[in-house]
């Protein structure tokens, strides 16, 4: 459950930085206004022929955004005040409400409305506004979309980018500038909405990127080196047990040969430096190579150590030979 102590989501930062982009070039405001209307708006049909826009929008930033591109893009004014539902716990949504007449210049710009012979007005049905072929104009509708109806998750959690689609048309939309983006979705249905999300971290800091949040580009960045780095080290930690293992297992038969030496032959009859260092394998079985011959007096390179241990291996191995050809 999430509370207010965990801090505004990552999908919420995502928001604040995107309502504070640059409204941008005029065909790239009414691309993000069709992403809004599809989102979060709504038609209400007031008798014959009268068709009213009003949007709903939870997100305060989004709205007022909203509400100037419609200014600005379209001259129009909507009214803008907000509801409180009780359900949610007194959450807060905004309405943007436009009149009868711009509401009709809003899905005239859109191509949302069609004029028949005797002057009604009446929607279109199967529209698809214009193809989106530029580049600009795709990434300010997706930016639109995730005002409306996007979502992620908090990447130091999981990887995960989410549009719903409450219509068909938005869902179609959706894919369409997905795969002109060349981002590789999938889909589910959710409670009769289609969910078009991306799962990979490197889709989702592309789409931050293309969206224009590339604040919160940068941290997703730095969470997942961050992730990296900690496996990493876990990883590096556990091959490092893994080679101590190995490591004790090759002292244990290191001090095993010097007391077979020991034993069969007498250390005495070792040389002066094979001696020494039998003796000391024997009383530090736990020591690395590099310890051991830090432990030695004058003090040995673990080269050294790791020869005269060899020898003395070698050694070992001959009285085993030799004491099968006894038998
Ligand atoms: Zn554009």
């Amino acid at each position: 459950m999430k509370t207010k102590a965990d801090g505004p989501s990552f999908a919420s930062q995502v928001r604040e930085e995107l309502v504070r982009q640059p409204l941008g070039k005029s065909c790239c405001q009414l691309s993000e206004i069709d992403a809004l209307t599809q989102t979060s708006g709504h038609l209400a049909f007031r008798g014959r022929g009268v068709i009213t826009v009003y949007y709903r929008l939870e997100n305060t930033g989004a709205a007022r955004r909203l509400f100037q591109l419609l200014k600005i893009r379209l001259n129009v004014n909507p009214m803008l005040h907000y509801t409180t539902t009780k359900q949610l716990g007194g959450h807060r949504t905004w309405v943007l409400m436009l009149d009868e007449k711009d509401s009709r210049i809003l899905l005239a710009a859109l191509h949302m409305i069609e004029t028949g012979e005797d002057g009604t007005l009446s929607l279109k049905r199967n529209v698809s506004r214009h193809p989106m072929t530029r580049q600009c104009c795709r990434k300010a509708f997706l930016r639109g979309a995730f005002l409306g109806a996007g979502t992620m998750s908090n990447p130091e959690k999981g990887y995960h980018f989410e549009w719903k689609a409450e219509n068909e048309r938005l869902a179609v939309n959706l894919r369409r500038l997905m795969e002109k983006s060349g981002f590789p979705y999938q889909t589910y249905l959710r409670r009769n909405m289609q969910v078009i999300y991306i799962k990979e971290a490197d889709q989702i800091i592309s789409l931050l990127a293309l969206m224009g949040a590339s604040g919160s580009l940068l941290k997703m960045e730095n969470i997942r080196v961050n992730k990296q780095t900690r496996l990493h080290a876990t990883r590096a930690a556990n091959c490092d047990e893994h080679n101590s293992e190995r490591m004790l297992d090759a002292a244990q038969k290191q001090a095993e040969a010097c007391r077979k030496i020991s034993l069969q032959l007498g250390l005495f009859n070792l040389p002066p430096g094979l001696r020494e260092l039998a003796r000391k394998r024997m009383e530090n079985p736990e020591l690395s190579l590099t310890e051991l011959g830090e432990a030695m007096e004058p003090p040995l390179g673990k080269s050294a150590v790791n020869h005269r241990l060899r020898r003395l291996m070698q050694i070992a191995s001959e009285l085993d030979q030799q004491q099968s050809g006894v038998h």
